[in-house]
């Protein structure tokens, strides 16, 4: 029996959640024609989810918690690796339904991995991770629907997490205006060092949002959903676009449909877990030209694994800043 070590999530019959750190058997892993030693991980806010149990993330016990993954290819059947090849994975239901990257050890179809962009190291790679790779989604999604820096100020909510602190750094350095929203009073020189040029307080943006408010941004990036982005979508101006990537605020969206028919508002939704192929590419090429690597490495802090437990419920408090990656020995 050959084994690795890795955290597993194991559900009882009377559905109390439990994670280990434990050896697994390598004859377990699921089906998949790349074998990965992974060598980093990170932590996103769907890994804080599955691990504490907290939204029904998990949907196959046991799991391997963790959605990215960088490592090299143990083994390969794959036409487009093989052993020895750099790789990255974000997504397509990996630690969901999939077995993860919370281990050394990993297996999954070669079709859901990317080629290590030249650009990044492992680290780096899980330094920008689904956060990252997610903020260059969205700031894809607003040139797509042809924002672009003239057209005025763009506002990132939940500005100090891995999405809204990408997506400051990126917006700045493509040359827009970046108003920042968040909730963190001691973090404003943290997202005026990334590149905004204004912080709004996020209790400004989480009350109940009239309408249609005063125009104040070309468009957003949104982490945080709910009542925030209904005032996100009330203070667009005409003719304006909204990336709505994340719920770190709520699920809902208490809004109406003014900003659309009266502004003529566009609500851009994002999701990084069934991306194409080509759109992560496209979102890889835009993080190697804009995203400096100063900045990326003001953004991150390295941990080791056995921390994950931990700072999931600092993840969920809204405590934690930038983008964590994990070193597996
Ligand atoms: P983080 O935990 O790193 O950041 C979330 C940030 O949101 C916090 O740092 C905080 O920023 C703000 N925040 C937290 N709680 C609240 C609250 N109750 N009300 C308002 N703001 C709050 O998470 P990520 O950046 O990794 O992810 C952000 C969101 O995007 C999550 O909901 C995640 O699930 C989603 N996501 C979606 C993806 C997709 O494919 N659509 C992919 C990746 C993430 P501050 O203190 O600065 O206000």
């Amino acid at each position: 029996m050959s084994t690795f070590d890795a955290f597993v999530l194991t559900k009882s019959e009377d559905g109390e959640q439990s994670l280990d750190w434990t050896a697994f058997d390598e004859a377990d892993l699921m089906e998949g024609d790349v074998t990965v030693d992974v060598s980093h991980t990170t932590m996103n806010y769907k890994d804080a989810l599955a691990l504490t149990g907290s939204s029904p993330v998990v949907r196959r016990w046991p799991m391997i918690p963790g959605i990215d993954f960088a490592g090299t290819v143990a083994s390969s059947d794959h036409a487009g690796f093989s052993a020895g090849d750099a790789v990255v994975l974000n997504g397509w239901g990996v630690g969901e339904t999939h077995l993860g990257g919370y281990a050394q050890k990993a297996r999954v179809p070669g079709d859901w991995l990317i080629a290590l962009p030249e650009a990044f190291t492992a680290s780096q790679a899980m330094a920008i991770g689904t956060a990252g790779y997610t903020a260059a989604l969205c700031v894809l999604a607003l040139d797509r629907h042809g924002i672009a820096p003239g057209d005025g100020p763009i506002l990132v909510t939940g500005a100090t997490g891995g999405v809204g602190s990408v997506a400051v750094a990126l917006l700045a350095s493509a040359g827009y205006e970046v108003l920042a929203s968040t909730g963190k009073a001691d973090e404003h020189d943290y997202l005026r060092e990334l590149g905004a040029s204004e912080i709004i307080d996020r209790e400004e943006l989480s009350g109940p949002a009239r309408p249609l408010a005063k125009e104040r941004w070309a468009g957003a990036v949104d982490a945080v959903g709910s009542h925030t982005l209904a005032n996100v979508l009330a203070g667009t101006r005409y003719g304006g676009t909204v990336a709505a990537c994340g719920l770190a605020g709520g699920m809902d969206l208490p809004s109406s449909v003014a900003p659309f028919i009266l502004r003529g508002v566009t609500l851009a939704g994002v999701d990084s877990v069934m991306a194409p192929l080509e759109a992560r590419r496209d979102a890889y090429d835009l993080l190697a030209r804009d995203l400096d690597s100063s900045a990326l490495d003001r953004i991150t802090e390295t941990r080791p694994l056995s921390d994950a437990p931990g700072i999931a419920e600092q993840v969920l408090a809204g405590k934690v800043r930038g983008r964590i990656v994990f070193e597996l020995a």
